[in-house]
């Protein structure tokens, strides 16, 4: 699709909403779109006497359409000036190009990656949960299944967010290495096989990194409320390797505060009796482990290396080990995977009775090419059916969402809801995906956030992204944290 910008410079929002409604589009901007073959957009933005004016003309499949939107633009901040603009460009595309789908989109014109924190931000600017769900409805567009979902999410958030003191701050340790990598994983992530010889080197910059932001969170004066180790795989790390990680974090950090403490032991084919006994022993009250699909034929086409029945095994072991709480992980989509298969996985996860379970859409990799956007857009329909009879089944057995968050590029445009049973919420996953609180994340690919709870502020801090580069930075490390902790300083 051809498209051009007049009178703004706001590409990003002009292409996102653009690749929202047509995801397979391959996005050309030009300066004219006279003349062009195919589909078409023109996007223009004009102001006059306080008022700004977002127009498209767009024509998909042979037929043109226009749309306007108006708002008043006088007087405001530039922050909120630029928001004003970017929307009126993102709705007036919108108006333009949605009465050309066969469907529209479930989420509407949104295209951010935390709804809820949307309409968190309407109900804390006084609207009543129902306007705020009127308002999702009927000025975003969005679906009154994905606006129940939303409302229930943003709930939570209001709900977990008095239990936020203002010196309260959470911790995220990264474990970046995997047995072996899945086909559709997007995370920075190495195979032992690769990068195992990482590992050590790793772990020492690693606990350097926590001895000095733990005496960072002291002299902040900060308390550590939920701490939440990912990855990657941290069960990768073999049993001494955990006892060592899992010991520095408690003699350098106070945990005596701690309302939640997450390992992520995703896939079966790392978890031992010892290794869980290892994170019991230190405190963990939470693991995930992962079946992403309890159908061989389709962990197979994924390139997980473990069975179904690793996945009942590994279970059975965290069971015994008496965690408070067993999160597992699903994603709708999968190469090979059907509707009727995916209903059977979320019906045998079901059955297991874990406190939480995740369910996620496939997001297509960056840089896909367009036959996998195509074969992604082709199999919209099926993920959701999944989806549907996922939440519906989830709902019967008495799980209810409690987070959500999308992706760019998800299949069909969907999203990843955490359910769960009453009372069972996973803390660190709401106050990192609404942005609640100050989250230090230690490890590479960590990204730091303070959050300024009275102004919603947010100030990031990124330690590099790979683990060789993230070993050569150690001594770097510690700055990036303190920027976080003790800003002015
Ligand atoms: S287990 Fe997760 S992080 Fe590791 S390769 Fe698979 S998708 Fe990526």
């Amino acid at each position: 699709m051809i498209y051009t910008l007049e009178g703004h410079e706001l590409k990003h929002a002009a292409e996102e909403m653009l690749l929202t409604l047509l995801p397979t589009a391959a996005l050309t901007r030009a300066d004219t779109a006279d003349g062009a073959e195919g589909d078409w957009c023109r996007s223009c933005l004009t102001e006059r006497d306080g008022e700004a004016v977002g127009r498209a003309v767009a024509s998909v499949g042979g037929v043109v359409r226009e749309s306007e939107r108006r708002a008043p633009c006088a007087g405001l901040s530039p922050l909120e000036h630029k928001r004003v603009q970017t929307e009126l460009v993102k709705m007036s595309i919108y108006d333009a190009v949605a009465p050309a789908l066969a469907q529209p989109p479930v989420w509407g014109s949104l295209t951010g990656v935390r709804p809820a924190k949307l309409a968190r931000g309407l109900i804390e600017r006084g609207m009543s949960r129902g306007e705020a769900a009127a308002c999702l409805r009927e000025r975003y567009y969005v679906s009154p299944a994905r606006t129940a979902l939303t409302i229930r999410a943003a709930a939570t958030a209001m709900e977990l967010d008095k239990c936020i003191g203002p010196d309260d701050i959470s911790l995220y340790v990264g474990i970046p290495f995997c047995p072996s990598r899945c086909y559709y994983c997007s995370f920075v992530s190495a195979t032992t096989a690769q990068s195992g010889h990482l590992i050590e080197p790793y772990l020492d910059t690693l606990c350097r990194e926590i001895a000095e932001t733990a005496a960072l969170v002291r002299e902040a004066g900060k308390r550590v409320q939920s701490v939440y180790i990912g990855g990657g795989t941290p069960t990768t790390l073999n049993e001494a390797q955990l006892a060592r990680l899992l010991d520095t974090l408690a003699q350098n950090f106070d945990f005596s505060r701690l309302r939640e403490y997450t390992v992520e032991a995703g896939r079966p084919d790392t978890v031992t009796p010892g290794k869980l006994r290892a994170l019991r022993a230190a405190g963990v009250d939470r693991v995930s482990i992962n079946p992403q699909s309890m159908d061989d034929k389709v962990l197979a086409a994924i390139g997980r290396r473990h069975t179904a029945q690793d996945v009942l095994r590994a279970y059975d072991e965290a069971r015994q080990a008496g965690f408070r709480a067993v999160n597992m992980d699903l994603i709708a989509g999968l190469t090979g995977d059907t509707a009727e298969t995916f209903a059977r996985t979320v019906d045998t996860l079901i059955g297991l009775a874990p406190e939480n379970i995740t369910v996620h859409t496939l997001a297509i990799k960056r840089g896909a090419d367009l036959t996998d956007k195509a074969a992604a857009a082709a199999r919209r329909e099926t993920v959701a059916h999944m989806l549907d009879n996922a939440a519906h089944a989830l709902q019967a057995a008495g799980y209810g969402p409690y987070y959500l968050y999308r992706q760019k590029f998800m299949a069909g445009g969907f999203e990843n809801v955490g359910w769960c049973r009453p009372d069972t919420e996973c803390f660190y996953n709401v106050a990192m995906m609404e942005e609640l609180q100050t989250i230090l994340s230690l490890g590479a690919g960590g990204v730091s956030k303070r959050v300024d709870r009275d102004t919603g502020w947010i100030e990031r801090s990124n330690n590099p992204k790979y683990p060789l580069e993230y070993i050569r930075a150690a001594d770097r490390l510690a700055a990036g944290k303190r920027k976080i902790l003790l800003p002015g300083q």
